[in-house]
């Protein structure tokens, strides 16, 4: 085992402050990268959602072109067979004989109506589709646009975080050297215990640092000689003076 050396509470509270002024930009990098990976993910998804928007509408646009062309063929179908029934009823033999042919071209005529107007409302569907696929497109195009930025930023964000990270974690890791491990314990203990990490505070304004609970001056004056680990009884952070806060630079 290494020699521990002993460390007096003054120099005790100064390891404690550096490692949470550290720790306090750690959590900053993290922060900001934690945010724009999600960004990132989300318009992703968003995106893949517009693509299959857009593929659907394709797909539906695909579908009644193709009953369009059915409709045209049996106008088709129908116009020829009126010219048969014409011809046909060229050569009739009897009034029974003409009429039913007649019925037959009327059948042929009803037919080609119904097929028209199943064409116009076929291209009038076909309008609206067309311009929901355009919405989706436009919607697509305006979303990569912030899909690249934000990936942009974040992978410059990356870029300079990963030296600061390397450089704040090893500046942590010396940090805790000076730092004895039941003190590091509850210090990680009460850092978890809040969200904006800070488990260190200084007394400002009379008050805790990090709930703002008063703190009154016998107390203020016990953290000033720095004898002793003075905490909030309030929150539970562990306090200090400001001065000794504002010693402690982290760079
Ligand atoms: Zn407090």
């Amino acid at each position: 085992m290494a020699n521990v050396k002993e460390y007096s509470v003054e120099e005790k509270l100064s390891s404690l402050v550096s490692l949470q002024k550290i720790d306090s930009k750690l959590d900053e990098i993290q922060v900001l990268k934690g945010e724009l990976p999600m960004e990132v993910s989300d318009l992703e998804d968003e995106i893949q959602g517009l693509h299959a928007r857009q593929l659907r509408i394709e797909e539906e646009i695909n579908g009644i072109t193709e009953f369009i062309e059915q409709k045209k063929t049996a106008i088709k179908d129908a116009l020829e067979l009126e010219k048969k029934y014409e011809k046909q009823s060229e050569n009739v033999k009897n009034n029974r004989e003409f009429e039913a042919i007649n019925k037959e071209i009327e059948m042929q005529q009803l037919e080609v109506k119904l097929c028209e107007k199943h064409i116009r409302d076929a291209n009038e569907e076909i309008a609206e589709k067309a311009v929901a696929l355009e919405k989706a497109k436009k919607a697509i195009s305006s979303k990569e646009g912030v899909l690249n930025s934000k990936k942009g930023e974040l992978e410059k964000i990356i870029a300079t975080t990963e030296k600061e990270e390397t450089h704040f974690n090893k500046l942590a890791d010396s940090a805790k050297k000076h730092v004895d491990p039941r003190l590091h314990t509850s210090y990680d203990k009460i850092r978890n215990n809040y969200r904006n990490g800070l488990a260190v505070v200084p007394v400002e304004r009379d008050a805790c640092g990090g709930c703002f609970y008063s703190i009154p001056p016998q107390k203020q004056s016990e953290i000033k000689q720095r004898k002793k680990i003075m905490v909030c009884e309030n929150c539970g952070r562990i306090l200090v003076d400001s001065d000794l806060n504002d010693t402690v630079e982290v760079k």
